[in-house]
């Protein structure tokens, strides 16, 4: 669990601080019809550095379970400007040009340097690619594909369980490749046009609408040389494939406290049914097993693409990320009960 400062809005509004971390991996919500403690495996609070939270959630072990080939996912949960954007990723959305003080890095950039690190210190036997899809109003659209937004269908099959269709992949080698892919997969350049940077506020506008999803595919080509039949030397290569998801998902915040209407009231409502899904797969998924019913990973697309992270084979970190301001107390209990369930759902990696 991730509190994020108050801001300097908050402050001068004089908002009241209601979240208190205990330090023991719990916090505290105190508010004047509200009085209730929540315990999770870590919990950061305001002063928490980027590199605290990097260590201190697990980050760093599921960088080392994807070299090791499991599908390992993290994903940022909690209502619009909790600081799932910022977590994830730092100032780098958001920053005009300059690029972000190497200590405001957030867990995406700190794992691609683990990786590259990894990478390096192996003799580059660790192939790195990238794929990044959005999931705006129930379509899955590839993020790094040239020109226009692209949908891709979304299918199944026995052996890969959901997958998207003809989605790209990028190789990258170094921080600047992937931190350059992420920035013009945030703000493309429009096909002729000079460079363009959206200002901050219109990127958050839109990332907090859409649920964005970037794959990083850890191949690892653990050759060995090996004497072959016959004689000579073969190479054997038990090599070994995983996955290292980052999932922002919209912002978790109800229709009618936005009041939205028109065209973004079927965005809010899209946004709604599949945070609702998620919800209660996870409602599902924590019940013993003994008692699970069916899981209903097929009502909406954001399940389907979760459905490994969540259920199977995969190791998750969920961050739920709140505000400590009284304004937010709603929200802030619905993810703080959110999160609780979710901490209950078990998987087998
Ligand atoms: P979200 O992605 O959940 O909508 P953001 O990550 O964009 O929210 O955060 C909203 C604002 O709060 C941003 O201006 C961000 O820089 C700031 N912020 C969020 N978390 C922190 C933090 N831990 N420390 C300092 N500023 C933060
Ligand atoms: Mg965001």
């Amino acid at each position: 669990l991730r509190v994020r400062p108050l801001t300097c809005t908050e402050t001068r509004q004089g908002d009241q601080r209601v979240v208190h971390s205990l330090g023991d991996g719990t916090v505290h919500v105190s508010a004047a019809r509200h009085d209730a403690t929540f315990g999770f495996s870590a919990v950061f609070d305001a002063g928490a550095s980027q590199e605290a939270v990097f260590e201190g959630s697990g980050m760093r072990q599921l960088v080392e379970l994807a070299i090791e080939g499991f599908s390992c996912t993290v994903f940022a949960f909690g209502q619009t400007g909790s600081g799932k954007t910022y977590t994830l990723m730092g100032p780098l959305a958001q920053s005009e040009t300059r690029p972000a003080a190497p200590g405001l890095l957030g867990l995406m950039q700190r794992s691609f340097a683990c990786l590259l690190e990894q990478s390096r210190s192996r003799g580059s036997d660790l192939a790195l690619s990238a794929s990044y899809l959005e999931i705006y109003n129930e379509q899955v659209r590839d993020l790094l594909s040239p020109g226009p937004p692209c949908t891709l269908p979304l299918r199944w099959s026995k052996t890969r369980g959901f997958y998207v269709e003809n989605q790209l992949s990028v190789d990258f080698e170094s921080l600047e490749a992937i931190t350059d892919l992420l920035l013009q997969a945030l703000d493309p350049v429009p096909a002729g046009s000079q460079r363009r940077r959206t200002s901050a506020h219109a990127l958050n506008r839109h990332s907090s609408r859409s649920h964005a999803l970037l794959t990083i595919h850890v191949r690892s080509r653990a050759v060995s040389m090996c004497p072959a039949p016959g004689g000579g030397l073969g190479l054997a290569c038990p090599s070994k494939q995983g996955t290292l998801c980052f999932v922002d998902l919209a912002g978790s915040e109800r229709v009618k406290e936005t009041g939205s209407s028109g065209e973004l009231s079927v965005e809010a409502n899209n946004i709604n049914r599949s945070l609702l899904a998620l919800g209660h797969c996870i409602s599902l998924l924590a019940k013993p097993r003994g008692k699970r019913t069916h899981i209903p990973y097929r009502d909406s697309k954001l399940t389907r693409l979760l459905a490994r992270s969540l259920g199977g084979s995969g190791v998750t970190l969920m961050v739920a990320c709140i505000s400590p301001s009284s304004r937010c107390l709603s929200e802030t209990l619905s993810t703080l009960h959110y999160a609780s369930r979710a901490r209950r759902v078990t998987t087998r990696p």
